[in-house]
């Protein structure tokens, strides 16, 4: 039996130690943090950690991202940072952003699947602070969606995936940024951008002077990569989906109304909601705001996956600032079938 808790207006104390002794007991716990949900397990425990695995069907050559509360627990579990990634740390933590550091045994082999770093992040969400530090471990959570679907950013949206197969779901309402981490590891001496998320490739140079973007951010990943989450599939919806974009609005518009089909549904601008043909149009934000459309994108591809639609045209962004990451996962979760003219 899962367990639900409203805490979108205030957190419970006695209903947060009960989720923070679940966690204890090995068991699974969902929370909110201010990228999306996490399906959260002690860090420690390796059968918890499985049961992450099995509960989302995820492929266990792909490692889970560790949550912190503190900076203490983060010299318990990884190798002491260099001077770059000790930057990066004072700059960007808590807050959406992962960093790989090399591991401490103390991490199981089934967090990391195998590799002899992890991901480090400390939310600055306050629920997800408050249940990691009433529960005094390490967290190893991915984001609370069956594998390869989209993550989940409200409760509604990922309660039939996971009811009855974790012993707690805490509701904190929509989640703000709605995208996962930027994900970070500094290879020979430059911060690598293996996922990109609102930290963006700017602001990280502006802090430790260089930056690079792996080149798989907008690519198929064949072979060996960095980062093992690139080679799944993720953010899909069940209905075919194509991704268009221009630099040129008109060129932009002229993309979808040419590639329409009987029963589409598009995604887009709500500037040009009047310009393109189609009954069935739902506006992921403005052209002005991509924070908007990064809050609102995942929620909306599993809304109009709902309308069983035969095809889904959706409207892409500037490949600059948050617009990266934006792009990187539309372009995942179009399985790459992207036309930009
Ligand atoms: P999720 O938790 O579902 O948001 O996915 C976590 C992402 O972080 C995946 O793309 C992983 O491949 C990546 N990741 C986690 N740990 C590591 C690591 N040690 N090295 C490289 N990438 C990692
Ligand atoms: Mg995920």
């Amino acid at each position: 039996m899962t367990k639900y808790y409203n805490f979108k207006t205030e957190i419970n104390k006695r209903e947060l130690q009960e989720a923070a002794t679940f966690l204890k007991e090995g068991k699974l716990v969902i929370f909110p943090t201010e990228t999306v949900y996490g399906i959260g397990a002690n860090a420690f425990n390796p059968k918890a950690v499985d049961d992450i695995f099995i509960a989302k069907g995820r492929a266990n050559d792909n490692p889970l991202i560790v949550h912190i509360a503190d900076f203490d627990d983060l010299k318990e579990i990884t190798e002491e940072p260099n001077e770059m990634e000790q930057a990066l740390i004072d700059a960007f933590m808590p807050g959406p952003f992962t960093l790989i550091l090399k591991k401490k045994n103390c991490i199981p082999d089934n967090v990391s699947a195998g590799l002899d770093t992890v991901g480090i992040r400390m939310p600055e969400d306050k629920i997800a602070h408050e249940l990691i530090k009433a529960a005094k471990l390490p967290i190893a959570a991915p984001s609370a969606n069956l594998s390869s679907r989209p993550s989940g950013t409200k409760v509604s949206d990922i309660v039939d995936e996971f009811d009855g197969k974790v012993s707690a779901i805490i509701d904190g309402g929509e989640t703000k940024i709605g995208i996962e981490s930027t994900v970070v590891k500094v290879i020979d001496g430059i911060p690598t951008i293996l996922r990109p998320g609102k930290i963006t490739p700017e602001d990280i140079k502006e802090v430790v002077g260089t930056v690079k973007i792996d080149e798989h951010i907008f690519k198929k990943a064949t072979g060996k990569v960095e980062s093992p989450g690139m080679k799944y599939k993720h953010y899909a919806p069940n209905a075919a989906c194509l991704l268009v974009y221009s630099d040129n609005e008109e060129v932009q518009i002229d993309l979808v109304n040419q590639n329409m089909k009987d029963n589409t549904i598009v995604i887009g601008f709500k500037e040009h909601q009047s310009k393109i043909q189609c009954d069935q149009f739902y506006v992921h934000g403005s052209i002005h705001n991509y924070d908007e459309i990064s809050h609102n994108i995942f929620t909306l591809l599993r809304e109009v996956d709902r309308m069983h639609p035969d095809f889904i045209i959706i409207e892409g962004v500037k490949k600059e600032g948050l617009g990266i990451a934006i792009m990187n996962r539309l372009i995942r979760s179009t399985s790459y079938h992207y036309i930009e003219k």
